[in-house]
């Protein structure tokens, strides 16, 4: 019997579970990376548009991997995609990413100067915050996005990315403004990458006064922007 005609009696056993047991969703193994590891982004974005790694698959109509420059000096990380996203497959398309969108541009640089990525890349229902175990479930694809840029410096976007990948548990507040705060890009091995802390652009559509606030974070971005390479 070959490899082939017993994955698609897994598979076909698994479909008979579900149905029986009225049961939508259940975990599976993440998908290996398609040739080697780490592989492209082209093909984490394809493992994920097939992922069903958390209960997040359930409810989404696309997989929202991220965009922009797989060569860029800033990374920015959102928390999760909205309903906009959700929908158009691309991450920060509504009211919050046009104002994300200006505050790329105040930086004097676009959207395909950067890359934008979010904590998980399935829209959490009714936009609640995502879970431990699903942030959890999702970390691999960040990491890889991470690894595979390896951009200059990265800002986070609200403090559920900020918490996310600094695997902290602190408040914005005590997080921005925050000097020397690095990201391990290999753990033991010293490489790092400055972490930039801000509000994630919704916040700000809420609350315009702390826009004053977030230009100053921003600001903090030129130095390692403008860097030799
Ligand atoms: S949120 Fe991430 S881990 Fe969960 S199903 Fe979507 S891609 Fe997979």
């Amino acid at each position: 019997m070959t490899d082939a005609t017993l994955t698609a009696r897994a598979v076909r056993a698994r479909l008979r579970l579900e149905a029986l047991s009225g049961i939508a969703w259940l975990p599976v193994s993440q998908p290996q990376p398609v040739r080697g590891t780490p592989g492209t982004l082209a093909e984490w974005a394809a493992m994920a548009a097939g992922c069903r790694a958390c209960r997040l698959c359930e409810g989404r109509h696309s997989v929202v991997f991220g965009e922009g420059n797989p060569a860029a000096r800033l990374l920015f990380i959102g928390e999760a995609p909205g309903a906009d996203e959700d929908l158009q497959g691309r991450p920060f398309v509504g009211a919050a990413g046009g104002l994300l969108t200006k505050m790329i541009q105040a930086l004097t640089l676009s959207r395909d100067d950067v890359y934008i990525a979010n904590t998980v890349k399935c829209r959490p229902p009714g936009n609640r915050v995502p879970q431990p175990e699903e942030l959890a479930a999702c970390r691999r694809f960040l990491e890889a996005q991470v690894a595979l840029i390896r951009p200059k410096v990265i800002c986070t976007l609200g403090r559920t990315a900020a918490n996310a990948l600094l695997n902290c548990d602190a408040p914005l507040g005590a997080l921005r403004g925050l000097a020397g705060t690095r990201y391990q890009l290999v753990p033991g091995t010293g490489e790092e990458i400055p972490v930039i802390v801000t509000y994630h652009p919704a916040h700000l559509l809420r609350h315009p006064e702390a826009k004053r606030d977030a230009w100053t974070d921003l600001q903090r971005l030129l130095p390692y922007l403008h860097a030799a390479p």
